[in-house]
C-alpha cells in the first residue's frame, strides 16, 4: 500500500484501487481483481480500520478489474455501493461488460480473457454527474470514451483530488496520456478535456501511478497537444 496524500491509499494489485480515509469513515474508490480484497482489507488494517468503517464504495466503471472485489467487501461491511447510472447494468450483472476500445486487436482479446469475471452485485445508488450520495466531498464527473458509463471522482481535498479510473494515465515524467487501452475518439479526447478543466493538485489512476502536486496542469498539457 502507497500513501498518495494523508488518508489517500493506493493498493496495488495488478491494478489500482483506492481507500479514502476520512471523519466520516472510509471510502473505496473502485475495488480490484475478483478474489484479490484481502490487498484492500490488509490495507484497512494497517491504518486501523476494518471493513465495517467502509462507508461506500464508489465504482469509477464496470470492468472485473475494477468491481471484483466489491460483492465481497460489500458482504463484509456493509457499504453501499455507487457506480454510473450507464455503467451499474453491467456491475449488477445483468449485462455484459463492453470491452476497452482497443480490443479489436485480438491479443489483447486474449489478455483480458485471462481476466476473472467479476460477480454481480447489488448496487444501491447510482450517479450521473454532481454529488455523490454518502460521501459528502466527493462529486462524479462523467468521463465517456473507455465505457459508455465510465465517471471520474473528484474528492474535495488537498486542493482536489481526481480519481481518473482507466480514462487517462500518468507517465514515468508525471505527464498524461491517453487511458489504459483506449483509443483516440472525440468522445474520449472529450472526456480529456473535461478533466483537464477541472481544478486538481492529485490525479491518480486505475493503471499508473499518481500525480502529486500540480496534476491539473499536466492534463492541460495534454489536452493542448492533440
Ligand atoms: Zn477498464
Amino acid at each position: 500500500m502507497e500513501q498518495i496524500a494523508a488518508g489517500i491509499h493506493q493498493i496495488s494489485k495488478g491494478v489500482n484501487a483506492f481507500i479514502i480515509d476520512g471523519d466520516e469513515g472510509v471510502v473505496l474508490v473502485d475495488s480490484g481483481l475478483p478474489k484479490r480484497q484481502g490487498a484492500i482489507l490488509d490495507g484497512l488494517t494497517t491504518i486501523g480500520r476494518k471493513a465495517q468503517d467502509i462507508a461506500a464504495i464508489v465504482i469509477t466503471h464496470g470492468h472485473a478489474d475494477h468491481t471484483g472485489g466489491a460483492g465481497a467487501i460489500k458482504r463484509d461491511s456493509g457499504a453501499a455501493l455507487i457506480v454510473s447510472e450507464t455503467d451499474a447494468p453491467v456491475v449488477r450483472g445483468d449485462a455484459p461488460a463492453a470491452p476497452p476500445p482497443i480490443m479489436d486487436f485480438p491479443i489483447l482479446r486474449n489478455l483480458i480473457g485471462l481476466v476473472p469475471q467479476a460477480e454481480g452485485v447489488a448496487v444501491d445508488h447510482t450517479v450521473v454527474d454532481g454529488d455523490v450520495p454518502v460521501v459528502s466531498d466527493l462529486s462524479a464527473v462523467p468521463t465517456p470514451g473507455h465505457t459508455a458509463g465510465h465517471i471520474s471522482l473528484l474528492l474535495d481535498r488537498h486542493g482536489g483530488v481526481l480519481f481518473a479510473g482507466d480514462s487517462a494515465m500518468s507517465t514515468r515524467s508525471g505527464g498524461v496520456r491517453r487511458g489504459f487501452m483506449n483509443r483516440q475518439s472525440a468522445r474520449f479526447d472529450g472526456s480529456l478535456r473535461t478533466m483537464a478543466g477541472l481544478d486538481f493538485q492529485i490525479a491518480c489512476f486505475g493503471h499508473s501511478a499518481a500525480i502529486v502536486g500540480g496534476a491539473a496542469g499536466s492534463f492541460r498539457a495534454f489536452v493542448a497537444g492533440i
